[in-house]
């Protein structure tokens, strides 16, 4: 795999591609899961559960995500705290309280078709893998779109993941039980609505500032919608109009 690194990129962006793209020649295997990564992540787990952030099945399957491979090496000691970190392309991989409310308040069913817009690092479609999902996930950012498939194929996750833009979702793998969006909205894409099955559940983070609010939006069974505004979030904002290629 060629390792492209542009001169504009922060230092610690191209650190990331660097590392991930280095382990994938050189080992050709999935990155270690030490017992000390196994204890910090049941140690985030455990603060989910006392904070009451997400579920049961949530965090069972968080368990089995190990959050560190995600990471650069250098937020190894960080990577089971409660933050998000830069993973290239001015974009962020979520916070593990994030992942575990959007997930929980998603209900996802095994054997369910699950949107996901912003594919990112590939952490929460991996948590929505271990969900029993069938997840099919977009992403705007090309570079991206690029490492977080080939990283996902090696640890052996299979998502469907599309080089694309989650306003206009997928109409032609849809409609889906779930829709999940992992960037701030500036509104409700109608595109999205409409690939919802009946009784189906979009969960996206609305807001044109800074702050979004979390919205639950279920699609009932004679089609007409029943919203739910739920708490403030602050998401990396879902991108517009961007060039493609950019
Ligand atoms: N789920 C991700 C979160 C990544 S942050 C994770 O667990 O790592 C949000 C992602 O949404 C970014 O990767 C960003 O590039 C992507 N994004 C922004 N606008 C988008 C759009 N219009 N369509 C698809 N993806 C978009």
């Amino acid at each position: 795999m060629s390792v492209e690194i542009r001169s504009n990129v922060g230092k610690m962006e191209a650190s990331i591609i660097v590392s991930l793209s280095d382990f994938m020649k050189s080992t050709h295997q999935r990155p270690e899961d030490s017992f000390k990564h196994q204890g910090m992540r049941r140690k985030m787990i455990a603060d989910l559960q006392a904070k009451e952030i997400g579920n049961a099945r949530v965090w069972e399957a968080m368990l089995k995500v190990p959050r560190h491979f995600f990471l650069d090496k250098a937020f190894l000691n960080q990577a089971y705290t409660d933050m998000a970190f830069r993973i290239g392309a001015g974009q962020t991989i979520s916070q593990p309280s994030t992942v575990a409310y959007q997930s929980a308040i998603l209900e996802v069913a095994k054997g369910e078709k699950v949107l996901e817009i912003g594919t990112g690092s590939g952490y929460q479609t991996c948590v929505l893998l271990e969900l029993g999902a069938k997840v099919f996930s977009i992403e705007r950012q090309k570079e991206l779109f690029d490492k977080t498939g080939a990283f996902l194929q090696l640890l052996g996750y299979s998502p469907k993941l599309f080089y694309g833009d989650g306003y206009k979702g997928l109409p032609a793998y849809g409609p889906f039980d779930k829709i999940l969006v992992t960037c701030g909205a500036p509104f409700i894409p109608q595109e999205l609505v409409d690939q919802l099955k009946p009784g189906g559940l979009l969960v996206i983070p609305v807001g044109a500032g800074e702050v979004q609010k979390m919205q639950r939006i279920r699609k009932l069974p004679d089609g007409t919608i029943e919203q739910q505004t739920l708490r403030d979030f602050r998401f990396v904002p879902m991108l517009e109009n961007k060039n493609w290629g950019d």
